[in-house]
């Protein structure tokens, strides 16, 4: 199944709130805006999850994200900061399998945040966790 619901967007067979568009990528507002101004950038082709990506399609998903991100900051919206979040797997929160980069303007006390747990294991597996990675590169 490569179609989904932000194919039907990027195909205009659904509607959404088009903010940029180029050869690679479009943004559009998220249907449900964790802040005002909330938006998602999205491939145009059909990618599953972040790390199946070509890299020119990467780069250019995220030359995007930083004119769009540069658009809101300067916006009437004046968000105070941003966030940029990417989710993979369900593990990782990822609900909609195209890939996508959510912008999330921020705003003092809006109230959005990550629920963290911090280990003192993992903290002492550091280097080794290190290492696992390195090792691939
Ligand atoms: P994720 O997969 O990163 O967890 O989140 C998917 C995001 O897509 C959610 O923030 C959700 O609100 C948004 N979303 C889901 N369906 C639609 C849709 O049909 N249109 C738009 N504009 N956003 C959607
Ligand atoms: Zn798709």
């Amino acid at each position: 199944m490569n179609r989904c619901i932000f194919c039907d967007i990027i195909n205009r067979e659904s509607p959404a709130e088009i903010i940029y568009e180029d050869e690679f990528s479009i943004a559009f507002m998220d249907i449900n805006p964790v802040t005002p101004g909330h938006l998602l950038i999205v491939p145009k082709k059909h990618f599953r999850v972040f790390t199946d990506m070509d890299e020119v399609s990467a780069g250019e998903l995220f030359s995007a994200a930083l004119k769009v991100s540069r658009a809101v900051r300067r916006s009437e919206l004046k968000p105070e900061g941003l966030n940029l979040f990417l989710a993979e797997e369900s593990a990782g929160m990822q609900e909609i399998f195209h890939c996508h980069l959510h912008i999330i303007p921020r705003y003092s006390g809006d109230g959005f945040g990550l629920k963290i747990k911090y280990s003192d294991e993992t903290k002492n597996q550091l280097k080794i966790n290190a290492e696992k990675i390195r090792k691939i590169l």
